[in-house]
């Protein structure tokens, strides 16, 4: 990690009609750095990852990704640096496009639509299914796979842009406890040897990973704490944070939440 900040958001808020998902929030990110993002369902993570993303609309505020402010020309500029996977999703069996050929869609943003993709370009997209395990399956449709293939997939597409960021949005929601524990330990194994800068967004609190070096807490728009994993993963914390009562014991070195 450095000292160079690559998301500065400041006081922004963003509103969808009437919902005002983001009421003034404030965050700095430093290269490098491995951040979780928790607080329960309408909290507004979403909506702050797709500001990074160089997609939301601010009301008020400042936003800053890579030192670029989000305007409209550089938008899209940011979104070809910022990697995004979220929950896995159902995907039509007959749709007709494999795994290879969704991972390139990731090397679009840099190609731009027209252009063909170069030998470079397939190799950059194979180095990517290989390094998430799944060149066994690279001519498979995408539809056919489980759900943790298809998340190894929506990794490899993002590496395919070759990002600086790493946006992760409940990537193991949905998935069972195999697929949830390799798919945390291929973004941590990522987040380290690609040297990203990695955001990852969960209301489950036992799938965030081991590897943050600081959690964000939110809830109502607003960003409620900030702190090292050790300092903000407390009963009195996450209980006023959740709204309910919720219980951590320590097992095998590592904290589990009950509610
Ligand atoms: P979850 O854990 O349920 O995914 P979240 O913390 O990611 O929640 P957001 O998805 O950012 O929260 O939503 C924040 C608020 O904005 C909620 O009240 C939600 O209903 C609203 N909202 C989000 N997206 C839209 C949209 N596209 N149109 C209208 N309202 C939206």
């Amino acid at each position: 990690m450095n000292d160079e900040v690559v998301v500065e958001i400041e006081d922004a808020v963003v509103s969808y009609r009437e919902d005002v998902a983001l009421r003034g929030v404030s965050l700095r990110v430093r290269r490098g750095e491995f951040v979780g993002i928790i607080g329960p369902n309408g909290a507004g993570k979403t909506t702050l990852l797709t500001l990074i993303n160089g997609l939301g609309k601010l009301l008020q505020g400042r936003v800053r990704v890579l030192g670029y402010p989000l305007s409209r020309d550089n938008a899209r500029w940011i979104r070809t640096r910022v990697g995004y996977v979220a929950q896995v999703q159902n995907i039509d069996p007959r749709m007709p496009i494999n795994v290879r050929e969704v991972v390139m869609i990731g090397r679009y943003g840099r190609l731009g639509l027209l252009r063909r993709p170069s030998k470079a370009d397939w190799a950059i997209v194979e180095r990517m299914i290989e390094l998430v395990g799944m060149s066994h399956l690279a001519d498979r449709p995408i539809g056919h796979l489980s759900g943790g293939e298809q998340q190894r997939v929506a990794i490899a597409r993002a590496l395919a842009q070759e990002p600086d960021i790493f946006l992760l949005d409940e990537p193991t929601a949905n998935l069972d406890w195999r697929a949830q524990r390799e798919i945390l330990e291929l973004v941590k194994r990522i987040h380290t040897t690609r040297e990203l800068t990695t955001l990852f967004v969960t209301h489950d609190l036992n799938t965030l990973p081991r590897a943050c070096d600081r959690v964000v807490l939110m809830k109502d728009g607003l960003i409620r704490g900030e702190g090292r994993p050790e300092e903000v993963l407390r009963e009195d914390v996450l209980s006023e944070l959740y709204d309910t009562p919720i219980r951590i014991i320590e097992h095998d070195g590592r904290r589990v939440v009950l509610s």
